[in-house]
């Protein structure tokens, strides 16, 4: 087993070697702008193309419905700000929920500088938007609804198929950021009804840099207005010339996993449950944080009660994971997805998430669960709190018999 363990697949994934591998010739022999009108050009467009029908297969797309992009950043900015700028005639408001990621989050704080009306959905405590309350947003004045399809912290999938028909009963558009759902759970587009998804590479084992955004062509054909603009590719929804090269990766990382969904989504989940069983059978005062079976299969977020969770990661110096809490400025600021779920402040610094994939192993449960158990109990130890909550438990547990 190799050391530093990594255990944040929601951060970033390692690209696959069969990834990089299709990559390579499109960096040296055929280097070939994707829009040049002659043999290298040719190459390239073809190679573009290919890779434009596996990232669409993935979601049940049309190949003409897939516009490259930078990544799920961009793709966030361009539905958002795209369907508001080429719609604002027939409506102000977009409905979006508080747990989304700050790329939508904040595309939505700037349409609101504009002049746009924004409903942020509240979740609840397991993170799921409520439909109820959906409904009850909607006016006829609303142009967007943009619910993630699975949330990056706490893995809690949406009701997509039911936001979707919400969506179409009333004619408004519906954008899901899936960033964390492609290739870690069968999304299609046409059966959830999503007029519009955003992607990236690197979170299914391709390249940094290189997204997508479905933009459906059918019943109904979206229209939006670019962000970024020039030479008119990509249907002149997203102007600069393709990055061949991380075009390339994205569709063998899209071919791959579609290949071996199957095999690969019961053996991380597997995994993930062998963390999760381990660490409640061992630690007490844990709690969970997200949903416990509507959640991506490698996603495990937990709250580890009388424990620091900045002091946590410190102490798993060897184990790549991530905290509940942002540092934004010189504040430690507990995540705003926790905080959205109601968790308390104190468990939602002492949240950590775990985020397993395709190359993790049982070999590294086993020794991630040795050293949460070591440093958990270490800091526990330091405590006051955590011994005089001990102390008052013990009184009760002796008069029940433990
Ligand atoms: C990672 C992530 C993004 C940002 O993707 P980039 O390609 O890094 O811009 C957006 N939304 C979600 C849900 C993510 O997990």
């Amino acid at each position: 087993m190799k050391l530093p363990v990594y255990f944040d697949n929601h951060a970033t994934t390692p690209v696959d070697p069969r990834v990089v591998e299709a990559m390579l010739p499109f960096f040296t022999e055929q280097f070939g702008n994707s829009a040049s009108k002659h043999a290298f050009g040719w190459e390239a467009d073809a190679a573009v193309y290919e890779a434009r029908k596996n990232v669409a297969a993935l979601i049940g797309a049309a190949p003409k419905e897939i516009v490259f992009t930078s990544g799920a950043t961009e793709s966030d900015n361009l539905a958002i700000q795209g369907v508001a700028e080429m719609h604002r005639d027939r409506g102000d408001h977009v409905i979006t929920c508080a747990a989304e990621h700050k790329a939508v989050l904040d595309s939505c704080k700037f349409l609101e500088r504009h002049g746009f009306r924004v409903t942020y959905l509240p979740v609840d405590a397991r993170g799921t938007v409520n439909l109820d309350k959906l409904r009850a947003a909607i006016d006829d004045r609303t142009l967007l609804i943009s619910i993630m399809a699975a949330n990056n912290e706490v893995g809690t999938i949406q009701p997509l198929d039911e936001i979707g028909r919400i969506a179409a009963e009333h004619g408004i558009l519906f954008h899901s950021d899936a960033t964390q759902a492609v290739g870690k759970m069968p999304i299609d587009v046409e059966a959830s009804g999503i007029h519009l998804l955003s992607m990236t590479a690197h979170k299914l084992h391709g390249p940094k840099g290189i997204g997508a955004l479905y933009v459906s062509a059918r019943k109904p054909a979206v229209r939006l207005s670019p962000t970024i603009h020039g030479g008119g590719h990509e249907g002149g929804m997203r102007s600069g010339t393709l990055n061949v090269p991380g075009i390339v990766g994205f569709g063998k990382a899209c071919e791959i996993a579609r290949a071996e969904m199957a095999e690969e989504l019961p053996h991380i989940t597997q995994l993930r449950n062998r963390l999760e069983d381990g660490l409640f059978a061992r630690l007490d005062e844990l709690h969970l944080n997200g949903h416990p079976t509507e959640r991506l299969c490698g996603n495990l977020n937990v709250a580890f009660g009388f424990v620091e969770g900045e002091s946590l990661i410190m102490g798993l110096n060897d184990v790549a994971v991530s905290s509940g809490s942002t540092c934004t400025s010189a504040a430690l600021e507990p995540s705003h997805v926790l905080k959205a779920m109601g968790l308390r402040e104190d468990l939602a610094h002492g949240s950590i998430r775990f985020g397993l994939g395709r190359f993790n192993t049982e070999e590294e449960v086993d020794y991630v669960l040795d050293r949460v158990e070591e440093e958990v109990n270490r800091l526990r130890g330091l405590s006051p709190t955590y011994a005089k909550r001990t102390a008052a438990a013990r009184p009760a547990q002796a008069a029940a018999g433990k």
